[in-house]
């Protein structure tokens, strides 16, 4: 559900100098919070984990806060669960056979891994559309591995907890993250881990997107709006980005026509297109929130149910200790 009614006193988001901290950012009437942009990299030191069943999730549904989030000091990784094989590209412009859609998709991931800063990413390779009867203790033991390897603070993904979801990839992947995250920080789970060099690393909280989201935090995205944009123009074996502005502005041509919005040349074209009609949901969020670009998330902060300590103690500890005598 989306939340429409803001509390007064929105602006526009400032020069950088003026951007607020995370302590002043505003919370609409809704109890939805609003997540802008940051001053300086407040985020320095702290591990950003993007984790899709396929190529294009994150591009499209997330990409505008992992690269917010990677700006702001994250250093950042990102994981595919599938190879994709079974995923259509419209982008290439044939119905693709299984070899081109996993070479297209493998190709289209490494690319958005760099647009979006990621220092390295992993494809897990699964078979597309075919992750409802993997075992979910192998994919939850890879995903600690990966949480443990990287040091895994914050986890970008799929809603474990949402509605609609009709892709058995997006939630068997969901479903693995929100176990790994707990799991990754118990050290009794997955001994010989520790043996191979690494330590435990529990995930402190969760940016989670759907289709239809139990929103708690959109983020505004204004400022990284191009590069979104840049991400999904990468995303081509996939689309619906990619290539298709220029492909359009070709087929206009062959009938004498143009559109102004396609520009004169290709890079132009696609940029415009996506901007234009990929975009769509990310302008309409945003302007429900008084921003020019936004994505919605159901966000877990760090302390949640399922912690291994209320941080109501950690609050009651840094008021009330005193020294020993
Ligand atoms: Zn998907």
């Amino acid at each position: 559900m989306l939340r429409r009614n803001l509390l007064s006193g929105f602006v526009a988001a400032g020069t950088l100098s003026s951007l607020p901290g995370p302590e002043q950012q505003p919370v609409t009437a809704g109890g939805v919070f609003l997540e802008r942009p940051l001053a300086g990299q407040p985020h320095q030191g702290k591990v950003l984990l993007g984790l899709q069943a396929h190529s294009d999730d994150i591009a499209l549904e997330a990409s505008g806060t992992v690269a917010k989030l990677i700006e702001e000091g994250y250093t950042g990784y990102l994981v595919r669960a599938t190879n994709d094989d079974m995923g259509d590209s419209p982008g290439l412009g044939t119905a693709g056979t299984i070899g081109e859609n996993v070479l297209g998709n493998e190709r289209d991931t490494a690319r958005i891994a760099e647009l979006l800063g990621c220092r390295r990413h992993f494809d897990l390779n699964y078979s597309n559309h075919r992750m409802a009867d993997v075992s979910l203790n192998e994919l939850i033991c890879r995903l600690i591995l990966i949480i443990r390897l990287v040091k895994a603070d914050t986890v970008v993904c799929w809603d474990p907890w949402a509605h609609d979801e009709e892709n058995p990839d997006h939630y068997t992947l969901a479903k693995a993250v929100e176990a790994a995250c707990w799991m990754a920080g118990r050290p009794h789970d997955y001994p010989e881990q520790f043996a191979a060099g690494l330590e435990p690393k529990e995930v402190q909280d969760k940016y989670y997107f759907a289709r239809r989201p139990e929103i708690t935090r959109v983020v505004d995205i204004s400022k990284q709006i191009e590069k979104k944009v840049e991400v999904n123009r990468a995303n081509v074996a996939k689309g619906p980005g990619g290539h298709l502005g220029s492909r359009l502005r070709a087929e206009l041509a062959k009938r004498n026509q143009r559109l102004p919005l396609l520009g004169d040349d290709d890079a132009t074209a696609d940029r415009n297109y996506i901007r234009e009609f990929v975009m769509t949901s990310s302008r309409e969020l945003g302007r429900q929130y008084g921003v020019e670009y936004a994505e919605a998330f159901h966000y877990i902060p760090p302390g949640a149910a399922g912690a291994d300590r209320d941080p109501r103690v950690d609050t009651y500890v840094r008021e009330q200790a005193v020294p020993l005598k």
